[in-house]
């Protein structure tokens, strides 16, 4: 394995430094202080800006408009992105749309190419997706009470479905619901569909307010209900009773990107660690960086982001090598998103109370991703995952 960036990904990390420094530092600041709806009418223009780079939509190939990297040229992308609170929605990079695409790039219709997949890597729409709900388990993607049921030449849709990323103002949802729910393999009992969000009988009910930010738009999560919404057959996306497999399919790169941008993410408060501490006096002629304490702190953050590093490098190299993931990924999304969570605290204790101030993204970050060790699956299920494969090898075989 070598790691070591080739020339085009030097020069597709080049560029997106340039653009993350010129174009969303000064962005970044205002959300901060103005917040998310102030700063639209500017981020859309940004969005127009970061086209002209030839890196939006880095992930889709360039029949669809993207710049068809690999996925390893897409991590070390997303690493730089990651700096900037910005960086992936500027480049058409975020979450749930990326997810989204991957799942109708590699399952959707010839109609549902053109009407959904087109229109959302030129970044001309939005997207949500809407599996987790309130009254079952997240953790166990086959257990879920939203049905869709066959009638005549439609499905009919009912369910309650929360934390759907993004779904305020999304033009279309992909939404996972059991058309089996007597099928005797739990993973065959749902199916997914795509349709228009403005189809009748989907109500948003609320923006959830998370860690006291209610957030709209992009920076929103979504309670919904479904209520004989009727669509028409064009609207299942991959096989009926495929819903689980496309599910796991969907999560296997998209872990990819949250892990490289997590690490982002921790480039950048260690460095602020480094700044902040080398310049803060304690007292006269005694910096704060004197401290061992602080200087264990900086250590330990490095080494810990090195770590998570060449482990997510490993895992998207196994995964264009060997399309495998289930065990590397599951590895990759509980040790990033720990070291995520240790090296934000660290950089916060650093800065003490300008740590808690949004004059930095220091805050927004702490708050916004301690959901990174839930999202996408808990720690523990990823745990799960990986003792299985493990033990496994070693002739005991385990179960949920
Ligand atoms: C910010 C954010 C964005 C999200 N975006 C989306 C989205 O766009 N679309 C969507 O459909 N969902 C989304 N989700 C939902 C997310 O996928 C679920 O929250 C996640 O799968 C966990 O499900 P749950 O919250 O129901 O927790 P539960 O399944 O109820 O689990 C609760 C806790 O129990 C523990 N636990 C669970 N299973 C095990 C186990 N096997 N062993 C030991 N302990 C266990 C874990 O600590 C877990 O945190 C989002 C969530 C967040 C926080």
């Amino acid at each position: 394995m070598n790691f070591s960036p080739t020339e085009k990904a030097q020069q597709i990390c080049e560029k997106a430094r340039a653009f993350v420094r010129d174009e969303l530092e000064g962005l970044e600041t205002r959300v901060l202080r103005e917040g998310w709806e102030a700063i639209q009418p500017a981020l859309l223009a940004v969005r127009e800006r970061a086209r002209e780079t030839g890196l939006f939509t880095p992930h889709m190939p360039s029949e669809y408009g993207g710049a068809g990297l690999t996925l390893l040229e897409q991590a070390q992308l997303s690493e730089v992105l990651g700096r900037n609170l910005l960086g992936h929605v500027a480049f058409n990079f975020a979450a749930p749309d990326v997810g989204n695409m991957e799942l109708l790039h590699a399952f959707g219709t010839d109609f549902q190419k053109r009407e959904y997949l087109e229109p959302l890597a030129r970044g001309e729409i939005r997207s949500a997706f809407l599996m987790t709900e309130p009254e079952h388990a997240g953790s166990n993607p086959v257990w879920m009470s939203t049905t869709a049921r066959e009638d005549g030449d439609q499905w009919v849709l009912n369910g309650h479905k929360w934390f759907a990323t993004a779904a305020d103002g999304a033009d279309f949802v992909v939404v996972m619901a059991v058309t089996d729910p007597e099928e005797e393999n739990r993973y065959a009992r749902a199916s997914m569909f795509v349709f228009p969000a403005a189809t009748e009988g989907l109500e948003l009910v609320r923006n959830i307010s998370v860690m006291g930010h209610e957030g709209s738009g992009w920076m929103s999560h979504g309670e919904l209900r479904l209520t004989d919404v009727k669509v028409g057959k064009e609207a299942l996306l991959g096989p009926l009773a495929g819903g689980f497999k496309l599910a796991q399919t969907r999560l296997g790169p998209g872990r990819i990107h949250h892990a490289t941008r997590w690490i982002g993410v921790c480039n950048r408060a260690l460095e602020m660690m480094c700044e902040y501490s080398a310049k803060r006096m304690l007292a006269p002629g005694k910096e704060l960086a004197r401290q061992q304490t602080v200087q264990e702190w900086l250590a330990e953050s490095r080494a810990e982001i090195e770590a998570a590093r060449l482990m997510v490098l490993q895992a998207a190299w196994r995964i264009e090598q060997h399309g495998e993931f289930r065990e590397d990924v599951s590895l990759i999304k509980f040790y990033v998103a720990g070291v995520l969570q240790r090296v934000l605290d660290r950089a916060i204790q650093v800065h003490g109370a300008l740590g808690m101030t949004d004059d930095t993204p220091l805050a927004f970050w702490y708050s916004h991703e301690r959901a990174a060790r839930i999202y996408d699956g808990p720690d523990e299920v990823h745990k799960y995952v990986v003792a299985r494969e493990l033990l496994a090898r070693h002739g005991l075989k385990i179960k949920r």
